[in-house]
């Protein structure tokens, strides 16, 4: 039996980088998985590999393409899980994305683009889930991706870290609303992790001068961090299935930092 063992999950964002890693621990621990993201070709490849991978170990594996701020999108999503697995009991919304902009020259088109994805794209997410939880009439988890961003600013990317904390607010506010349906609410907080974002964030500070060379930022950061080093998708993967799985089942509202100290 593995730590999730027929728990139904969906991981958006799944295609790569944070996402791919959260629901390939969750298959790896026994749970069915649907992987869903934007690009829907990606998501379509990692979900068959994955289904290659566990083949025979019993855990089933599914894949839709979801832009997670368009509502009928989202509902189409849960509604193909559901109809592969029978029933949702974790929804992870881990989709995100980030643009960095000088704060003068931060446009309403950035603003939006920022805010749809990672703040709307997070309520949407929360309140889908919850409705399909109260309809079958089961307990649930929704898990948000936030981010170190969520607790302070940082240069040149201040749609990002206001999107990230409205995720922390949506967690609280979301755990206290839904707690009567037995619905909890929890997040993590990871620091920096090596992943594909990071090559287009670094194209982006190059281009507005904030950056010389790729791998600058992420460098630079690696110097505050006490572990020594940035994260790997798979450092977060112990917490994300632990808060998936029946032994957080007294958490909810709590963000869990995961920055290789890199706050203190
Ligand atoms: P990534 O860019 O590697 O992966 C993000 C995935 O989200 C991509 O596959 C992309 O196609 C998908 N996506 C983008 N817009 C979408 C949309 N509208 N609908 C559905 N899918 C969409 O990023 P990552 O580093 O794996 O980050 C995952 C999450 O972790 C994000 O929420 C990010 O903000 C957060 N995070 C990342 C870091 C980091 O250092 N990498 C740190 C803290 C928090």
């Amino acid at each position: 039996m593995g730590r999730v063992s027929g728990r139904s999950c969906i991981v958006t964002g799944a295609a790569r980088g944070i996402g791919r890693a959260i629901g390939e621990a969750l298959l790896d621990e026994g749970a069915d998985v649907c992987f869903a993201d934007i690009n829907g070709d990606l998501v379509a490849e990692v979900a068959e590999a994955n289904a290659r991978r566990v083949h025979g170990n019993g855990a089933k594996v599914t894949h839709a393409q979801v832009d997670v701020a368009d509502r009928e999108q989202v509902r189409a999503m849960i509604g193909h899980a559901v109809d592969v697995f029978g029933k949702l009991d974790v929804k992870f919304n881990n989709a995100g994305v980030n643009r960095p902009m000088n704060f003068l020259d931060v446009t309403e088109d950035n603003w939006h683009f920022i805010m749809d994805i990672n703040g709307l794209g997070c309520l949407i997410g929360m309140q889908e889930a919850a409705q399909q939880f109260i309809r079958q009439g089961t307990s649930g988890k929704i898990i948000n991706t936030a981010s170190i961003a969520s607790r302070q600013g940082f240069d040149n990317v201040a749609p990002y870290c206001a999107s990230k904390w409205a995720v922390v607010s949506l967690t609280q506010s979301g755990a206290r609303d839904l707690a009567k349906h037995d619905i909890t609410v929890t997040g993590f907080a990871p620091g920096v992790v090596a992943t594909e974002m990071w090559e287009e964030v670094d194209k982006d500070l190059m281009q507005i001068g904030a950056a010389e060379k790729p791998g600058q930022a992420m460098q630079e950061f690696s110097a505050e961090i006490l572990k020594g080093r940035v994260a790997t998708p798979e450092d977060i993967t112990g917490t994300t299935t632990f808060l998936a799985s029946r032994e957080s089942d007294y958490m909810t509202g709590q963000i869990v930092m995961i920055d290789g100290g890199m706050t203190l």
